[in-house]
């Protein structure tokens, strides 16, 4: 079952009623699973008596029960999608085998509906399980919530903008209309979505220590290491933005990236990083990941204050600037691919 990219954007929107009918439909089976799996285990007699009817033996209640009660969790963790997929296929057989049982042996509607309610929830949650793929409630340890706030240690108010797919092969799939405005406003003012789509994400990239870096989280997040936020700044020339990156993996290899804004704090215009400023030949290190500028070996400050340690105020031509990582993004990023 494959997202169609376009669904994206649509779904996207409507992560709201998404999220409530997920964790609605989901909350419903596992504790159905739990039920079940504690009756079936402990071989509630009217359980045996209709087992021996559907022509099974009496040790399959122990199979099926283990199985549940083993499955169960796995609906609502979030952090294992790959187990998570074995669980809605192995739920889906245990519950087409029932219907097939009550179908083969004349049994009512009435007698079957249970299985069929159990299935109808699995295909619900399942739907939805797969649609939600990019919505950052899905991020690492917070279990997302009904209604499709933000995780915990995510700001109140914090807001999704804008997500991206990349496949196996770290080309770009999908972008939302908000990454190309972010693009645009950063430093591709031409740039239209046909003209990135299909593209290697590292053509956008800036800088090989960050692309490193992206390289090692992608890595890490098909490994299985699940969702990855990481902290970031996408700052314009007259606004410092804090961002939250997170990397969402999704089947086949493939990967949701999301960045949300946590807050935006207006600021003089700084002209170093407005890239249409005229440059010179010199050069300064940017970090690519929070914006400080490397005024000395290991001394890293806010631009604003950068400006002033190299004498750059007022500066008719300015240094280029060229792209690269401090210690403490560095230190942040190991900590999150070493989980
Ligand atoms: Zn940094």
């Amino acid at each position: 079952m494959r997202l169609r990219p376009e669904a994206l954007q649509d779904r996207f929107e409507s992560r709201g009623l998404i999220e409530t009918l997920y964790w609605a439909s989901t909350g419903l089976l596992a504790a159905a699973m739990v039920g079940a799996g504690i009756q079936e285990l402990r071989h509630a007699p009217e359980l045996v008596e209709e087992t021996r009817r559907l022509g099974y033996p009496e040790h399959l209640l122990t199979m099926l029960g283990f199985a549940k009660l083993a499955g169960a969790p796995f609906l609502v963790i979030q952090k294992v999608p790959r187990l998570k997929e074995w669980v809605y296929a192995g739920f889906s057989f245990d519950f087409a085998g029932a219907i097939f049982s009550h179908t083969v042996v004349g049994d009512t509607l009435i007698q079957t509906l249970p299985a069929i309610l159990c299935a109808s929830f699995l295909a619900v949650s399942y739907g939805c399980h797969r649609a939600r793929g990019p919505v950052i409630a899905r991020a690492k340890g917070a279990g997302g919530a009904p209604d499709g706030r933000p995780p915990s240690g995510v700001e109140p108010g914090a807001r999704l903008s804008f997500l991206y797919r990349v496949d196996a092969e770290d080309r770009i799939r999908f972008v939302s209309a908000e990454w190309l405005e972010f693009a645009r406003e950063n430093a591709a003012p031409d740039l239209v979505r046909d003209a990135v789509v299909g593209r290697s994400l590292w053509e956008f990239v800036a800088g090989g220590e960050a692309q490193h870096l992206y390289r090692l989280l992608f890595e890490s997040a098909r490994r299985g290491q699940g969702t990855i936020r990481i902290p970031f700044r996408c700052d314009s020339p007259t606004i410092r933005r804090f961002m939250e990156l997170t990397i969402d993996p999704a089947p086949d290899e493939t990967l949701d990236l999301c960045g949300s804004i946590l807050r935006e704090e207006p600021r003089p215009r700084v002209a170093l990083l407005d890239p249409s400023s005229p440059r010179g030949d010199e050069f300064v290190l940017i970090c690519s990941w929070c914006k400080r500028i490397r005024v000395a070996p290991d001394v890293w400050d806010e631009a604003e204050q950068a400006i002033r340690t190299l004498g750059l105020f007022g500066a008719t031509v300015l240094p280029g600037l060229s792209h690269g990582i401090c210690d403490t993004c560095e230190a942040t990023i190991d900590a999150e691919i070493a989980g």
